[in-house]
Protein backbone atom coordinates (compact mmCIF):
# COMPACT_ATOMS: atom_id res chain seq x y z
CA UNK A 1 0.00 0.00 0.00
CA UNK A 2 1.57 3.63 -0.83
CA UNK A 3 1.62 6.02 1.74
CA UNK A 4 -0.81 7.83 -0.41
CA UNK A 5 -3.40 5.40 -0.89
CA UNK A 6 -3.20 4.63 3.23
CA UNK A 7 -3.90 8.12 4.15
CA UNK A 8 -6.55 8.40 1.79
CA UNK A 9 -7.73 5.19 3.85
CA UNK A 10 -6.69 6.35 6.84
CA UNK A 11 -9.45 9.78 6.47
CA UNK A 12 -12.11 8.31 5.39
CA UNK A 13 -12.03 5.41 8.29
CA UNK A 14 -11.19 9.02 10.55
CA UNK A 15 -14.14 10.58 8.91
CA UNK A 16 -16.56 7.76 8.97
CA UNK A 17 -16.01 7.51 12.60
CA UNK A 18 -15.77 10.84 13.43
CA UNK A 19 -19.34 10.74 11.70
CA UNK A 20 -20.54 7.74 13.63
CA UNK A 21 -19.11 9.40 16.22
CA UNK A 22 -21.35 12.62 15.85
CA UNK A 23 -24.23 10.70 14.94
CA UNK A 24 -23.94 8.26 17.65
CA UNK A 25 -22.93 11.74 20.20
CA UNK A 26 -26.63 13.27 18.37
CA UNK A 27 -28.55 9.88 19.35
CA UNK A 28 -27.44 9.49 22.97
CA UNK A 29 -27.54 13.34 23.76
CA UNK A 30 -31.03 13.81 22.41
CA UNK A 31 -31.88 10.17 24.52
CA UNK A 32 -30.88 11.26 27.38
CA UNK A 33 -32.13 15.40 27.13
CA UNK A 34 -35.76 13.68 25.94
CA UNK A 35 -35.50 11.72 29.10
CA UNK A 36 -34.59 14.37 31.26
CA UNK A 37 -36.28 16.80 29.77
CA UNK A 38 -39.86 14.29 30.40
CA UNK A 39 -38.57 14.28 33.93
CA UNK A 40 -37.65 17.99 33.91
CA UNK A 41 -41.48 18.83 32.55
CA UNK A 42 -42.66 17.10 34.70
CA UNK A 43 -40.72 18.41 38.29
CA UNK A 44 -41.99 22.08 36.26
CA UNK A 45 -45.65 21.04 36.24
CA UNK A 46 -45.90 19.32 39.82
CA UNK A 47 -44.16 23.13 41.09
CA UNK A 48 -45.97 24.88 38.87
CA UNK A 49 -49.76 23.74 40.00
CA UNK A 50 -47.85 24.13 43.81
CA UNK A 51 -47.03 27.75 43.02
CA UNK A 52 -50.21 28.11 41.49
CA UNK A 53 -52.33 26.68 45.05
CA UNK A 54 -49.33 29.13 47.19
CA UNK A 55 -50.60 31.71 44.85
CA UNK A 56 -53.66 31.20 45.26
CA UNK A 57 -53.24 30.86 48.78
CA UNK A 58 -51.18 33.92 49.39
CA UNK A 59 -54.04 36.14 47.56
CA UNK A 60 -56.77 34.72 49.90
CA UNK A 61 -54.28 35.34 52.36
CA UNK A 62 -53.88 39.10 51.08
CA UNK A 63 -57.60 40.02 50.58
CA UNK A 64 -58.24 38.65 54.11
CA UNK A 65 -55.86 41.13 55.46
CA UNK A 66 -56.93 43.92 52.97
CA UNK A 67 -60.56 43.67 53.87
CA UNK A 68 -58.91 43.83 57.53
CA UNK A 69 -57.02 46.65 57.39
CA UNK A 70 -60.35 48.25 55.29
CA UNK A 71 -62.04 46.84 58.80
CA UNK A 72 -59.88 48.95 61.49
CA UNK A 73 -59.55 51.79 58.90
CA UNK A 74 -62.64 52.56 58.87
CA UNK A 75 -63.06 52.30 62.78
CA UNK A 76 -59.98 54.76 63.09
CA UNK A 77 -61.17 56.83 60.17
CA UNK A 78 -64.88 56.94 62.19
CA UNK A 79 -63.20 58.20 66.03
CA UNK A 80 -60.24 60.38 64.16
CA UNK A 81 -60.44 64.38 63.99
CA UNK A 82 -59.45 63.71 60.73
CA UNK A 83 -62.06 66.29 58.43
CA UNK A 84 -62.82 63.03 56.61
CA UNK A 85 -64.59 61.31 59.45
CA UNK A 86 -67.70 61.96 57.95
CA UNK A 87 -67.06 60.22 55.05
CA UNK A 88 -65.97 57.06 55.73
CA UNK A 89 -67.40 54.40 53.49
CA UNK A 90 -69.16 51.22 54.98
CA UNK A 91 -70.83 48.74 52.79
CA UNK A 92 -70.55 45.17 51.62
CA UNK A 93 -67.02 45.93 50.68
CA UNK A 94 -65.89 48.24 53.16
CA UNK A 95 -67.36 46.16 56.84
CA UNK A 96 -66.99 48.10 59.79
CA UNK A 97 -65.11 46.57 62.99
CA UNK A 98 -68.02 44.85 64.50
CA UNK A 99 -67.04 46.34 67.93
CA UNK A 100 -67.29 49.66 66.42
CA UNK A 101 -69.42 51.81 68.79
CA UNK A 102 -69.76 56.16 68.50
CA UNK A 103 -67.81 57.63 71.18
CA UNK A 104 -71.00 59.91 71.97
CA UNK A 105 -74.69 59.16 70.93
CA UNK A 106 -77.13 61.47 71.03
CA UNK A 107 -80.81 60.62 71.92
CA UNK A 108 -83.27 62.30 69.43
CA UNK A 109 -87.37 62.79 69.40
CA UNK A 110 -88.71 59.74 69.05
CA UNK A 111 -86.30 58.06 70.88
CA UNK A 112 -83.28 56.74 68.56
CA UNK A 113 -79.47 57.13 69.14
CA UNK A 114 -77.47 58.64 66.39
CA UNK A 115 -73.74 59.96 66.70
CA UNK A 116 -73.42 63.35 68.78
CA UNK A 117 -71.70 64.82 66.26
CA UNK A 118 -74.25 64.83 62.85
CA UNK A 119 -77.40 65.33 66.27
CA UNK A 120 -77.74 68.63 65.49
CA UNK A 121 -77.74 68.81 62.01
CA UNK A 122 -80.41 66.37 61.74
CA UNK A 123 -82.79 67.88 64.23
CA UNK A 124 -82.14 71.48 62.34
CA UNK A 125 -83.43 68.91 59.19
CA UNK A 126 -86.36 68.03 61.16
CA UNK A 127 -87.39 70.76 62.44
CA UNK A 128 -87.45 72.71 59.29
CA UNK A 129 -89.60 70.47 57.50
CA UNK A 130 -91.96 70.04 60.58
CA UNK A 131 -92.12 73.66 59.87
CA UNK A 132 -92.44 73.67 55.80
CA UNK A 133 -95.89 71.38 57.51
CA UNK A 134 -94.32 67.97 56.63
CA UNK A 135 -94.57 65.02 58.84
CA UNK A 136 -91.95 63.03 59.49
CA UNK A 137 -89.92 60.82 61.83
CA UNK A 138 -86.74 58.96 62.17
CA UNK A 139 -88.02 55.37 62.57
CA UNK A 140 -84.07 54.02 62.38
CA UNK A 141 -80.72 55.31 63.68
CA UNK A 142 -77.68 54.19 65.37
CA UNK A 143 -78.14 50.12 65.33
CA UNK A 144 -75.26 48.34 66.94
CA UNK A 145 -73.91 44.89 64.86
CA UNK A 146 -75.63 42.68 67.38
CA UNK A 147 -78.86 44.52 66.40
CA UNK A 148 -78.21 44.45 62.67
CA UNK A 149 -77.99 40.56 63.16
CA UNK A 150 -81.26 40.06 64.32
CA UNK A 151 -83.02 42.25 61.79
CA UNK A 152 -80.85 40.13 59.27
CA UNK A 153 -81.85 36.64 60.84
CA UNK A 154 -85.62 37.76 61.59
CA UNK A 155 -85.77 38.75 57.91
CA UNK A 156 -83.91 35.84 56.37
CA UNK A 157 -86.24 33.99 58.91
CA UNK A 158 -89.23 35.44 57.04
CA UNK A 159 -88.27 34.22 53.80
CA UNK A 160 -87.67 30.54 54.87
CA UNK A 161 -90.89 30.60 56.29
CA UNK A 162 -92.05 31.53 52.35
CA UNK A 163 -90.20 28.38 51.37
CA UNK A 164 -87.20 29.92 50.14
CA UNK A 165 -84.04 27.83 50.80
CA UNK A 166 -81.49 29.32 53.30
CA UNK A 167 -79.31 30.18 50.60
CA UNK A 168 -81.88 31.77 48.61
CA UNK A 169 -82.97 33.39 51.79
CA UNK A 170 -79.91 34.64 52.34
CA UNK A 171 -79.85 36.10 48.77
CA UNK A 172 -83.06 37.26 49.16
CA UNK A 173 -82.49 39.07 52.60
CA UNK A 174 -78.93 40.69 51.38
CA UNK A 175 -81.05 42.61 48.95
CA UNK A 176 -82.77 44.70 51.55
CA UNK A 177 -80.98 44.36 54.61
CA UNK A 178 -77.19 44.86 55.18
CA UNK A 179 -75.48 42.25 55.88
CA UNK A 180 -74.43 42.34 59.69
CA UNK A 181 -71.07 44.55 59.64
CA UNK A 182 -72.32 46.22 56.76
CA UNK A 183 -74.45 48.61 57.88
CA UNK A 184 -74.11 52.61 57.91
CA UNK A 185 -76.33 52.29 60.45
CA UNK A 186 -73.57 50.52 62.62
CA UNK A 187 -71.74 54.13 61.94
CA UNK A 188 -74.46 56.44 64.16
CA UNK A 189 -74.23 58.47 60.60
CA UNK A 190 -77.36 57.28 59.18
CA UNK A 191 -81.46 57.55 59.93
CA UNK A 192 -84.32 56.31 58.51
CA UNK A 193 -86.73 58.64 57.74
CA UNK A 194 -90.42 57.80 57.35
CA UNK A 195 -93.58 59.78 56.20
CA UNK A 196 -96.33 59.32 58.45
CA UNK A 197 -98.48 59.58 56.14
CA UNK A 198 -97.00 56.28 54.43
CA UNK A 199 -96.55 53.60 56.97
CA UNK A 200 -94.28 51.25 54.92
CA UNK A 201 -90.55 51.45 53.98
CA UNK A 202 -90.95 50.57 50.28
CA UNK A 203 -90.71 52.20 46.51
CA UNK A 204 -93.60 54.48 47.10
CA UNK A 205 -92.71 56.26 50.34
CA UNK A 206 -90.59 57.73 47.44
CA UNK A 207 -93.47 59.66 46.61
CA UNK A 208 -94.56 61.36 50.00
CA UNK A 209 -94.24 64.92 50.28
CA UNK A 210 -92.15 64.09 53.09
CA UNK A 211 -89.19 62.24 51.18
CA UNK A 212 -89.81 64.56 47.98
CA UNK A 213 -89.32 67.37 50.53
CA UNK A 214 -86.39 65.41 51.82
CA UNK A 215 -84.75 64.75 48.64
CA UNK A 216 -84.65 68.42 47.63
CA UNK A 217 -82.99 69.69 50.91
CA UNK A 218 -81.08 67.13 52.98
CA UNK A 219 -77.57 68.47 51.01
CA UNK A 220 -78.19 71.62 52.53
CA UNK A 221 -77.65 69.99 55.76
CA UNK A 222 -75.22 67.39 55.15
CA UNK A 223 -77.01 64.48 54.51
CA UNK A 224 -77.74 62.60 50.79
CA UNK A 225 -79.73 59.89 50.28
CA UNK A 226 -77.45 56.93 50.54
CA UNK A 227 -79.54 54.65 47.97
CA UNK A 228 -80.70 56.23 44.93
CA UNK A 229 -83.14 54.46 42.43
CA UNK A 230 -80.46 54.53 39.51
CA UNK A 231 -77.20 53.38 41.38
CA UNK A 232 -78.40 50.00 43.19
CA UNK A 233 -75.24 48.40 41.03
CA UNK A 234 -72.88 50.75 42.93
CA UNK A 235 -73.84 51.10 45.93
CA UNK A 236 -75.25 47.11 46.12
CA UNK A 237 -78.62 48.01 47.89
CA UNK A 238 -82.33 48.62 46.19
CA UNK A 239 -83.84 51.93 46.02
CA UNK A 240 -83.66 52.95 49.57
CA UNK A 241 -85.91 56.62 49.72
CA UNK A 242 -85.87 56.70 53.11
CA UNK A 243 -82.31 55.94 54.25
CA UNK A 244 -80.07 59.32 54.83
CA UNK A 245 -76.43 59.14 55.39
CA UNK A 246 -74.68 62.46 56.76
CA UNK A 247 -71.47 63.23 54.74
CA UNK A 248 -71.05 66.79 55.41
CA UNK A 249 -72.34 69.60 54.03
CA UNK A 250 -69.56 70.10 51.09
CA UNK A 251 -69.81 66.46 50.36
CA UNK A 252 -73.02 66.28 50.27
CA UNK A 253 -73.68 69.40 47.77
CA UNK A 254 -71.33 68.01 45.66
CA UNK A 255 -72.44 64.55 45.76
CA UNK A 256 -76.02 65.83 44.63
CA UNK A 257 -75.11 68.40 42.08
CA UNK A 258 -72.74 65.34 40.51
CA UNK A 259 -75.48 62.81 40.85
CA UNK A 260 -72.47 60.73 42.73
CA UNK A 261 -72.86 57.68 45.29
CA UNK A 262 -70.59 57.86 48.58
CA UNK A 263 -68.83 55.08 46.92
CA UNK A 264 -68.35 57.47 43.78
CA UNK A 265 -67.66 60.49 45.42
CA UNK A 266 -64.71 58.41 47.96
CA UNK A 267 -62.96 56.92 45.15
CA UNK A 268 -62.70 59.87 43.24
CA UNK A 269 -61.23 62.25 46.09
ZN1 LIG B 1 -81.37 52.50 56.71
Amino acid sequence: MNKALFRDRAKKLVLTGALAGVIAGVAITSGISSITLKKAEKKLEISNAKLQEQTKKNEELQAELDREEVTENTAELLASDDDRWCLALVNEKHPLDTSYVPANLTEISGGKQVDSRMADSLNKMLDDAKNAGLSMYVTSGYRSYEKQRDVFNTTMQDWINQGYTPLNAYDETKKSVAIPGTSEHATGLAVDIMSTKYGELDEKQGDTEEQKWLMEHCSEYGFVLRFPQDKSDITGIVYEPWHYRYVGVDAAKEMTENGLTLEEYVSAN
